[in-house]
């Protein structure tokens, strides 16, 4: 089952409609309500987001999506706006797997909706990290150090995955305070300083997991 979310009737009636007709199953929403509820009745195997929609926008969605451990795996590709790059580099950003300029050609969009459930079905292990005496499971939402469960919080949670999934990779404050807070999130890039404070703290001797790197932000080795 496919998920779409546009709310140009034309082309959700189109997307919906070229899908089918190829033998996959799909439905269409106009916003993000309709979707949510949706999701909550039947996961689908990949989802389809305009950008610019009614209430909650494509990014958010994508980025709730990627936080919630049973869909942050989930293949999301965006639908964008001619002239919006900006939109297509969030988006990638917020962990989308790929993007498609609006109008869709109809046989590349099937052509890469394919592609992208291949892919899924090749790289299905699951989000799990082992950095010497820590361990933490995604999907589970757990966290242990030297075999003893840790307690987080959840940004202090959502925040060590993220480093952990992008390990070796230089993380801005304000990258994490988007990705982990929301990227509408009003708040001071000193929140993502406390958090990594105490989330070291809890760690114990494995808080070295995540670096300082002076004058830019932090890093998680992996
Ligand atoms: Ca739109």
């Amino acid at each position: 089952m496919i998920y779409l979310v546009e709310d140009e009737e034309g082309i959700r009636e189109l997307v919906v409609y070229t899908l089918c007709s190829t033998g996959l199953d799909a439905r269409g929403f106009s916003n993000g309500a309709e979707f949510w509820s949706a999701l909550r009745e039947e996961m689908p195997s990949l989802v389809l987001l305009d950008i610019m929609l009614p209430g909650e926008d494509g990014l958010e969605i994508l980025r709730r999506l990627r936080l919630a451990p049973e869909t942050a795996r989930l293949p999301v590709m965006m639908l964008t706006a001619r002239g919006t790059e900006y939109d297509k580099v969030r988006g990638l950003e917020l962990g989308a797997d790929d993007y498609l300029a609006k109008p869709p050609g109809m046989m590349e969009l099937v052509a890469r909706v394919r592609r992208l459930l291949r892919r899924a079905e090749t790289d299905a292990e699951p989000e799990e990290y082992s950095v010497g005496g820590l361990f933490v499971s995604v999907p589970r939402r757990l966290v242990t150090v030297d075999g003893t469960e840790v307690h987080l919080t959840l940004k202090e949670f959502d925040l060590l995955a993220y480093m952990l999934k992008n390990a070796g990779i230089v993380m801005t404050r304000d990258r994490l305070l988007s990705v982990v807070w929301g990227y509408n999130y009003e708040g001071e890039t000193r929140t993502v300083d406390t958090h990594i404070l105490t989330l070291r703290g809890k760690l114990g001797r494995h808080g070295a997991v995540i670096q300082t790197v002076r004058g830019v932000g932090y890093k998680a080795v992996g």
